[in-house]
């Protein structure tokens, strides 16, 4: 069975927030999105995943525009949706 960004349901692992162990395949409209690949080579955790809110613990501040990845991912999430038509840079 896949949800509706195409993950096997059953990869729940995968999905677990890596510093605050916070499932965000539960919460996932909040914590599904993509940063740039320099940033998250940086900040990241690789193949494992972060929540938003340890993502910008890790990187020292909010996420900017700049920072997220011209993808589909980052319009369902509503969080980033709203980064990236505000004028925050
Ligand atoms: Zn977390």
């Amino acid at each position: 069975m896949k949800d509706k960004y195409g993950r096997t349901v059953t990869d729940k692992k995968h999905w677990t927030c890596k510093d605050c162990k916070k499932d965000t395949f539960l919460s996932s409209d909040i914590d599904y999105y993509m940063v740039t690949h320099e940033l998250w080579k940086k900040y990241g955790v690789g193949e494992d995943m972060l929540c938003i809110s340890c993502f910008e613990d890790r990187l020292g501040r909010k996420l900017t525009k700049n920072d997220l990845l011209d993808c589909a991912l980052n319009e369902i999430n509503d969080y980033t949706r709203k980064i990236r038509k505000s004028k925050r840079n």
